[in-house]
C-alpha cells in the first residue's frame, strides 16, 4: 500500500490495528447484511466482530476481532489467535495464486482470551482490505427494509463505483445493474474456477459469506485438498454436506440467484435468471481451460479430448488417493512417462493412475505436446506450495507459544507459492496421511 514497512514495525500501526488510534478521516463503522445460513434465512446479521475503518488507496480497511458491535448478537466480538493466522496467511496464499480475495495487512496478538468450543484460546485482531465488504446477504438486508427499492439502488451505485468502474459511465441505469450482475455472474463463475481447480473448499458458503464482487471472503473452516476426494467437506458442522467441494459451483448459483431475486426492484428479474442459465457452462468452460493448462495441455485446442482427460484423471484420482495438489506440481516437472514411481509411489492405490497415464501419454501424442511445452503451460498454474491446514497449523502452535517466526516465514511462502524455499521442501511433499482432509470447526 505503499507505506515504509519500518513504520509498520512501530507502536503506531499496532494501535491502528488495535482501533486505538483512529486514522485521519475515518469514520468506523460496522456494516448490517441479512443471508441464508445453511440454506435458512436470517432476518439479520452484520459486522459481528468487524470495523470498517474506511477507505485508503482503493481498499477499503476493516479490523476484525476488535471487539462487539451493534450486530453481534450472542457473540463476544473477538476473533483467536489460531482463526486470524489462518485467515491472514490464507487471504494472501489466494492472492499468491492468483485467485480474486480480500487481502490482509496486519496482524496482532493480544493478552485476551476468548472461549471456543469449551476452551480458552488467545485473541487476536487481523487487519483485512479489500476493494468491497458487500455480499449477496447485503442486498438481501436491503430488500426487506421499508425503503428497499432507494436502498438497494444506492447499495448498486456504490458498489459499481467500488467493484466494477467499467459500469461507472452507463447512464442507462437500469442497465447498468443488469450489467453489473451479468459481470458478476462472470466473475463468480471464473472464481469457482479457480476454487475447483486449485482445490480450496470455502465451508460456509453462506449468502452473507459470498461476494457481491466474486472475491473469496469470509475465512473460516477452509481448507485445501489433501488427498483429492470429491465429496470432501471441510467444516465438521457441514453434516449434510451441503457445502462440500463438488457442490460448490451449485451454490454459488443458488447463491446468485438469490441476488437475483434482491435485485428485482432494480432491474429485470427475468433477464438475470435468464443470464443465469448460463452460469454452469461459463464455469465448466473456465474449470475446464485451466485443468487444461494444470495438464500442460493448450486450453483451446481438442477441448473435448481434454475433457474426457479431465474427468478421467478424477475418476483416478479419487480411487488411486493422491495428494491433489503434489500430484499436480509433479506432473509439471515429469521429464519422462519411465518416471512415474515419483507420483505413483505417492498414492495409496497406483493402478487407477496407471491406468490414467496410458490416456495421458495417448492425448499428448495426438497434440504433439512435449514435456518442455507441458512444462512451460503447466509450471504457471501448477505450484510448489500450497498451504495445507496442517502447515498452518504448525504455525498456528508455535504462534500460542510466542514463536511467531513461522507465521512470517509462511507469509513469504504464500505470496510467492510457484518459487523454491529451500528450508521447507517438506511442505511441498504429499500431506502426512495421519493430517489429511480434516474437518475444521465454524468456531473461530
Ligand atoms: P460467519 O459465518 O463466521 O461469517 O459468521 C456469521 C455471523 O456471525 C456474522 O455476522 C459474523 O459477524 C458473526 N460472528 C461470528 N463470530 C462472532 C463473534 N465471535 N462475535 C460476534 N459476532 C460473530
Ligand atoms: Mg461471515
Amino acid at each position: 500500500m505503499g507505506i515504509d514497512e519500518k513504520e509498520c514495525q512501530n507502536d503506531e500501526f499496532v494501535k491502528i490495528i488495535n482501533g486505538e488510534k483512529l486514522l485521519k478521516g475515518s469514520k468506523p463503522f460496522a456494516s448490517v447484511y441479512a443471508g441464508h445460513q445453511f440454506g435458512h434465512f436470517v432476518p439479520q446479521l452484520g459486522d459481528g466482530r468487524a470495523i470498517n475503518l474506511g477507505k485508503f488507496k482503493n481498499y477499503h480497511l476493516q479490523t476484525k476481532g476488535s471487539g462487539r458491535t451493534r450486530y453481534s448478537r450472542f457473540g463476544d466480538g473477538k476473533a483467536v489467535l489460531r482463526s486470524s493466522i489462518r485467515e491472514y496467511l490464507i487471504s494472501e496464499a489466494m492472492y499468491g495464486l492468483n485467485i480474486p480475495t480480500t487481502r490482509a495487512l496486519g496482524i496482532i496478538a493480544s493478552d485476551t482470551y476468548a472461549i471456543r468450543e469449551y476452551k480458552d484460546e488467545p485473541c487476536s485482531i487481523v487487519l483485512r482490505a479489500s476493494s468491497s465488504w458487500i455480499r449477496v446477504g447485503t442486498f438481501e438486508f436491503l430488500a426487506r427494509t421499508k425503503d428497499y427499492k432507494e436502498n438497494i439502488e444506492k447499495m448498486a451505485n456504490y458498489l459499481i463505483n467500488e467493484s466494477f468502474e467499467e459500469l461507472k459511465s452507463e447512464e442507462n441505469k437500469e442497465l447498468a445493474y443488469q450489467k453489473m450482475f451479468f459481470e458478476l455472474v462472470d466473475r463468480s463463475a471464473k472464481l469457482l474456477s479457480l476454487w475447483q481447480g486449485y482445490g480450496f473448499c470455502h465451508g460456509v458458503l453462506n449468502t452473507d459469506n459470498f461476494s457481491a464482487a466474486a472475491l473469496t471472503i469470509d475465512y473460516g473452516p477452509f481448507a485445501f485438498m489433501n488427498y483429492f476426494d470429491e465429496n470432501y467437506i471441510c467444516n465438521h458442522t457441514d453434516y449434510e454436506g451441503r457445502y462440500s467441494y463438488k457442490n460448490q459451483p451449485y451454490i454459488a448459483r443458488w447463491n446468485l440467484l438469490v441476488l437475483a431475486n434482491a435485485l428485482g426492484c432494480i432491474c429485470n428479474e427475468d433477464v438475470l435468471k435468464d443470464y443465469m442459465k448460463n452460469f454452469l457452462s461459463l464455469y465448466f468452460k473456465n474449470y475446464y481451460e485451466l485443468m487444461s493448462q494444470k495438464l500442460g495441455l493448450e486450453a483451446t485446442k481438442s477441448a473435448d479430448s481434454n475433457k474426457n482427460l479431465i474427468d478421467n484423471l478424477l475418476l483416478a484420482m479419487q480411487n488411486a488417493k493422491v495428494d491433489y495438489s503434489y500430484f499436480f506440481y509433479a506432473l509439471t516437472n515429469l521429464k519422462s512417462f519411465d518416471k512415474l514411481d515419483i507420483i505413483l509411489n505417492s498414492t495409496i492405490n497406483k493402478e487407477p493412475l496407471l491406468r490414467w497415464f496410458e490416456l495421458y501419454k495417448k492425448t499428448c501424442e495426438e497434440q504433439n505436446s512435449s514435456f518442455e511445452s507441458r512444462f512451460e503451460i503447466s509450471k504457471k498454474v501448477n505450484p510448489k506450495y500450497i498451504l495445507k491446514n496442517y502447515i498452518l497449523q504448525e504455525a498456528i502452535e508455535k504462534a500460542e507459544n510466542d514463536d511467531f517466526s513461522l507465521v512470517n516465514d509462511l507469509l513469504k511462502i504464500a505470496q510467492n507459492p510457484f518459487d523454491e524455499h529451500k528450508e521447507f521442501e517438506r511442505y511441498a511433499l504429499p500431506t502426512p496421511l495421519a493430517f489429511s482432509n480434516l474437518q475444521l470447526s465454524c468456531s473461530s
